[in-house]
């Protein structure tokens, strides 16, 4: 048996978190996940939640599924590494990228693989950038991408990051990255219409190309859905209405696709689903592997492919990549996962279960602190506010995020804070009796929260 009392001294002396309050751990310490099974997982001392949060907007097939650990053992056990390099290949990455080109938007059909999300992010910039040298326009380098979003942090991700407080004590690569406003519909300013508010952000853009010259710019980088930076809604056409723009300026258009891809949104990919737009690229990771093994991929268009690799072009060496760039193993897991996706009809019951959680988590309106109940399908978030009307935040040090996701737990339910948010991302195997216990769930956390602020 685990000894939780060792583990939790050895996890504390020696394992340095990411994202975490350095003065809350080390007086709470952390809570070990040793058990998982659907949309449990289990703690050590053998307290059940229900996952409300998917790992970490990853776990998208749902916990312990043996047939994902079955292919990766077998590849480990057959082939567990070999390098991609020069002309080299394995037999799991060649048949993922075949699958992700089947799946993606038509034109998408090249894969370049990473290890996650940030590296798969600053691999496309590092392409882009390539690219537009092969192209002859060198001098198209500047990234735009929009304040609250979240990209990574790997050293460029973070840089194309913009929640302030993600970068607070690190330097960023400003030469290379221009932030736009976001698109936060509950935010917008007062007394716009969501068509007005849409135009003023496309105004932005235009403007911002004018100033910095689209020769100078090479792409503009957007989540459909901010997620990490509070699941903030854009206004109707926004996406598309951006693509015209930069492609009337020849600025291509990278979907970061990492949370909203492979089914959250109903799709396994939302960009044109969803959102109508055709990126030039796509980046995804996350649910792509289902969380099993660690795996980036970027989707790049027949067209900028026909520019970086074909013999049309040839002489060059695209020198970029990683020594784990399509591993085996982790291609092998997501290989298995978008079999169990496609076999189980993972898409569709979001398509009809996300319309329902949407639904049932708006029933919470009435409490108190919820000012805002937003987002899409299994993407979702809960604004905590002081006062409805004027939208004003409780203070910081309320921790009001906090205190709803510990009542939540208390009650078997793990949901994420995020400063005076929470964020609800669950696994996709979620139906409509689950949704049910996790709204009580909820709606009892809410009121014990209202209750102790006013304490
Ligand atoms: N892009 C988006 C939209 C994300 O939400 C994340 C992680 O949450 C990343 C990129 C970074 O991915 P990773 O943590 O795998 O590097």
């Amino acid at each position: 048996p685990l000894d939780a009392q060792a583990l939790w001294q050895k996890d504390r002396d020696h394992f340095i978190h990411p994202f975490t309050d350095f003065s809350l751990f080390h007086d709470k310490g952390c809570d070990l996940i040793v058990d998982s099974d659907g949309i449990y997982v289990e703690d050590i001392h053998g307290n059940r939640f229900i996952d409300g949060i998917a790992g970490l907007w990853c776990v998208n097939v749902g916990h312990g599924r043996a047939e994902i650990g079955q292919a990766m053992a077998e590849q480990a056990t057959r082939m567990a590494y070999f390098s991609t390099f020069n002309n080299l290949s394995n037999a799991p990455a060649a048949e993922l990228a075949a699958k992700l080109a089947e799946l993606a938007p038509a034109n998408l059909n090249h894969v370049f693989y990473s290890c996650g999300g940030s590296a798969a992010n600053d691999a496309t910039i590092r392409l882009v950038h390539y690219y537009f040298n092969r192209l002859g326009k060198p001098n198209k380098k500047r990234i735009l991408s929009r304040n609250n979003a979240y990209h990574g942090t790997t050293y460029l991700a973070a840089s194309l990051t913009g929640i302030e407080s993600n970068n607070w004590g690190f330097d960023t690569l400003d030469h290379l990255v221009t932030h736009l406003s976001e698109a936060n519909l509950y935010r917008r300013p007062k007394g716009m219409s969501e068509a007005e508010y849409c135009g003023h952000l496309v105004a932005e853009l235009e403007e911002t190309i004018e100033r910095i010259g689209a020769e100078n710019i090479a792409a503009f980088i957007a989540e459909p859905i901010m997620g990490a930076g509070g699941v903030l809604m854009a206004p109707r056409g926004y996406h598309a209405r951006m693509q015209a723009v930069c492609r009337a300026h020849e600025i291509l258009y990278i979907a970061d696709e990492v949370v909203t891809g492979f089914g959250r949104l109903g799709h396994f990919f939302a960009s044109e689903a969803v959102f109508d737009t055709q990126p030039d690229i796509i980046n995804c990771a996350k649910g792509l592997s289902s969380g099993y093994a660690p795996l980036g991929a970027t989707l790049i268009s027949d067209e900028i492919y026909e520019v970086l690799g074909t013999p049309q072009r040839k002489g060059g060496v695209l020198s970029t990549g990683f020594t784990y760039s399509g591993h085996p193993v982790s291609c092998a897991a997501a290989l298995k996962n978008i079999e169990i996706m496609e076999r189980e009809g993972i898409c569709a019951n979001i398509r009809e279960v996300g319309p329902y959680l949407e639904r049932q988590l708006k029933t919470l309106s009435h409490h108190e602190t919820v000012g805002d109940v937003r987002g899409s399908h299994f993407m979702l978030a809960i604004e905590n506010v002081a006062d409805k009307a004027s939208k004003e935040l409780l203070p910081v040090e309320a921790r009001v995020g906090d205190r709803v996701a510990a009542e939540a737990q208390k009650r078997g339910l793990i949901i994420r804070p995020v400063g005076h948010l929470n964020i609800i991302s669950p696994p996709l195997i979620w139906n409509r009796d689950v949704v049910d216990r996790v709204v009580a769930i909820l709606d009892e956390a809410f009121t014990a929260t209202t209750a102790s602020l006013r304490k």
